[in-house]
């Protein structure tokens, strides 16, 4: 079997098409216009470069050691790098359309993570001016550093060190989620803002006009993307409501949600989107508040205006779904992610763990809709057999479509007939397609744990990475 790439005129020419059937299938927008992961990493290395180079202006700033420039090189990395972390809060479907909300948000991490040591350092390395080696900020004899810059440069150590660790420890704080995310969102703007004024209080290469309107305009932006986040979303999802249609329990602890948009005043248009694709949901209130929460539709687009998603109670949020009543308002941003089927019918394996059936339910129910006949193996594991979520639609479907699925259940009861443990290296290799095993498009959803142990076991078995779609 050939490979057509996802945007190539041989996979777009597809037996949808020849059947005159409607194409829901193509890639979304993001993932056609998202940037591509190695131009990601350059933009980002070369916004974080820039106000080095521009430093550069202002180079020699007086007679200095290396260790002091290193000292200041190293602040000004940490600062840009920081101000580029507020891209990367899973919003922007021009960086999340091909690297997935699940990479961006990990990358978010490993962004603060490096700038952790790198601020840290950076008032260690100015030197000493009786040794001639490294000590810390205050003997720098070149930096006039005052009490605010030193004041604003300690909080800003202070207030990161407490992001980070409570960012890292955020499931054993003894608050919510929503509370941890606000207050993680005040802290970065709070972090900006006393940076700017250490650098600006500094008097060192920040003062000079090149550096200091570099700063500025990420400034600028990095407060953008709250306001977007924060106001303008909001604002767009006032003016197109839901309300909830029916809520009906699909398995132990596992919700179907359906809304439909509010009739009336805020009538409008349903959401389009893509199959498998996902939004941030808000139920009952106002469009305005940070209870927002990611859900990947379940329902097809061909069932539009209504959308429905597949929940599994967890914290709060999720517990509450089973007592929602119809008619509650809620509120969409979105569509969102790149976990959507390939336009030609190429033969497809889908792997999903738990409440990660959600999106898989999507696409099934898409080629349902259009009447896609590819090949399709569906390995879905599950804790045990009453947490199948949606099982009679799924044993229909494998009726329905050129389907088949292995049930794979960790503590199975005396009537189970199915495959028992875990998704390991040999379940998959026992179960996938044998035949063009390297051509096949792979989904898999489920979790960190699961998703990162698949994807070993699939790059281990000789899957193409490229061949791999994983999480959201
Ligand atoms: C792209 C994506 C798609 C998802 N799709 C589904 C789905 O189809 N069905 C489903 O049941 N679950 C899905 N989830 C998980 C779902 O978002 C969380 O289970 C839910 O937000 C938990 O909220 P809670 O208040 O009930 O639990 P909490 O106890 O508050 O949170 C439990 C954990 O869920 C995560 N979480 C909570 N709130 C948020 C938030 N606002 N944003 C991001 N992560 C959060 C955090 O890791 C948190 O530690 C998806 C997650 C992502 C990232």
């Amino acid at each position: 079997m050939t490979d057509p790439t996802p945007d190539s005129p041989e996979s777009l020419r597809t037996a949808a098409d020849a059947a005159g059937r409607p194409r829901t299938r193509r890639r979304p927008w993001a993932a056609q216009h998202g940037l591509r992961p190695a131009m990601l990493a350059l933009a980002f290395l070369a916004l974080a470069a820039a106000p080095l180079a521009l430093s550069a202006l202002a180079y020699p700033l007086a007679p200095r050691s290396w260790w002091d420039d290193a000292a200041s090189g190293l602040g000004i990395a940490a600062f840009a790098a920081l101000l580029l972390a507020f891209a990367l809060s899973g919003r922007y479907e021009r960086i999340t359309g091909r690297l997935g909300v699940d990479w961006t948000l990990r990358l978010h991490r490993w962004l603060a993570y490096a700038i952790l040591p790198a601020t840290a350092l950076h008032p260690f390395l100015y030197t000493d001016p009786d040794s001639g080696g490294p000590w810390f900020a205050g003997a720098d004899p070149t930096l006039p550093v005052g009490l605010l810059s030193l004041v604003t440069g300690m909080g800003a150590y202070i207030l990161l060190a407490a992001m980070v660790i409570t960012a890292l420890d955020r499931d054993t704080l003894p608050v919510r989620y929503e509370t941890w995310r606000r207050l993680h969102a005040v802290g970065a703007l709070m972090l900006a803002g006393l940076i700017a004024l250490h650098a600006f209080t500094a008097s060192g290469y920040s003062a000079h006009p090149a550096v200091a309107a570099f700063w500025g305009v990420l400034l600028v932006a990095a407060a953008a993307s709250l306001i977007g986040v924060h106001v303008v979303r909001p604002w767009r999802q006032w003016r197109a409501p839901y309300v909830v249609e029916t809520v009906d329990k699909v398995g132990a602890d596992t919700w179907e949600l359906r809304l439909r948009p509010r009739a009336g005043r805020g009538t409008h248009s349903a959401l389009t989107f893509r199959p498998g694709q996902f939004v941030w949901l808000k139920l009952g209130g106002g469009p305005f508040g940070a209870d927002d929460h990611p859900f990947s539709i379940a329902t097809a687009p061909e069932d539009a205006p209504t959308i429905g998603f597949t929940i599994r109670e967890k914290g709060d949020f999720t517990k509450a779904i089973g007592r929602c009543r119809p008619g509650t308002p809620a509120y969409l941003d979105g569509p969102h992610g790149h976990f959507v089927p390939d336009e030609a019918e190429v033969p497809t394996v889908y792997i999903a763990g738990g409440v990660g059936i959600g999106p898989v339910l999507g696409h099934l129910r898409t080629f349902r809709a259009e009447g896609d006949n590819r090949p399709i193996t569906l390995i879905y594991a599950s804790a045990s057999p009453a947490e199948i979520a949606e099982r009679a639609e799924l044993d229909a479907l494998a009726g329905e479509l050129n389907l088949t699925i292995h049930y794979v259940v960790r503590a199975p009861d005396a009537a189970w007939r199915g495959r028992t443990g875990r998704i390991t290296r040999d379940l998959l290799d026992a179960t996938l397609p044998v035949q063009g095993r390297a051509d096949c498009r792979y989904f898999v959803c489920g979790g960190e744990t699961l998703e990162a142990a698949v994807y070993r076991d699939l790059r281990a078995l000789g899957i193409p990475a490229r061949r791999i779609v994983v999480g959201s």
